[in-house]
């Protein structure tokens, strides 16, 4: 299957991920984490991209669309996929259906999660992250069991530079202007399919699933 989570930060978008990736056996692409493990190598790209996400801003789509056509042509890509955080405006989806479409494999699903704007800056300035495997955490809605460390790898938990209200707020905006518009671009392509994503996670989980397990069932018939 490959797939795209859209929705505005703080959706669960990362959260869930980790989860689907794990049902299907498909590898997460979230260009948010590989922008985040260049700029902690110092790579050149990574020194650039952490310029734009410190204020909120997007990266420049040349910069990931090379990442992503790089991380598209590893191995573990060809049966399936499941981006995160990608793609964030028309230009990057337009490239990657152009780029999917060379290659005879489309996308098969576009699932949006639905928040209210209310909720999103509690969830965004409380969370914390595994920077060794995505996994995220909510220091009052998902905490992890010990202290600051991941429960799954014990890697110390990090609370990202740009999780403050002040860069959220940027953060919407962009999506506001930028992001938003993917959602009529895909509901026109009739690859798009809502999930509200507010509700304890694994409830989140299993809805996302239904909708996931639908498709996978239509594909088979
Ligand atoms: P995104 O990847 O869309 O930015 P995340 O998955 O990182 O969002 O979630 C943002 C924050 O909200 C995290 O701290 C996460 O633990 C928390 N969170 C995710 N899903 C839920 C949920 N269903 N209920 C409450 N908190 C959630
Ligand atoms: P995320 O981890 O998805 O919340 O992304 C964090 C930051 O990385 C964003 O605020 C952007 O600055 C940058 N970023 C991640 N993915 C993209 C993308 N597809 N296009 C542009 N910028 C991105």
């Amino acid at each position: 299957m490959r797939l795209v989570l859209l929705g505005p930060p703080g959706a669960g978008k990362g959260t869930q991920a980790v989860h689907i990736a794990r049902a299907f056996q498909m590898p997460r692409i979230a260009t948010g984490d590989l922008f985040r493990e260049h700029a902690t190598q110092e790579t050149d790209l990574g020194r650039e991209a952490k310029a734009y996400m410190d204020r909120g801003e997007l990266v420049p789509d040349d910069l990931v669309l090379r990442m992503v056509s790089e991380r598209l042509r590893r191995a573990d890509a060809s049966d399936g996929f499941l981006f995160d955080g990608f793609p964030r405006t028309v230009a990057q989806a337009i490239a990657l259906e152009d780029h999917l479409a060379d290659a005879g494999t489309p996308l098969d699903v576009v699932v949006r999660f639905n928040i209210p704007e209310s909720e999103i800056v509690r969830r965004i300035v409380n969370r914390r992250t595994c920077p060794t495997d995505g996994s995220v955490y909510h220091l009052d809605f998902a905490p992890p069991e010990h202290d600051d460390v991941c429960d799954l790898c014990g890697t110390p938990l990090v609370h990202r530079a740009d999780d403050t209200e002040a860069v959220v707020r940027r953060r919407l905006e962009e999506y506001h202007a930028k992001t938003e518009r993917l959602e009529y671009f895909y509901w026109e392509r009739g690859l798009l399919r809502d999930v509200e994503s507010v509700g304890p996670v694994e409830e989140v989980t299993r809805r996302t699933l239904a909708v996931l397990d639908d498709i996978a069932d239509g594909d088979a018939a």
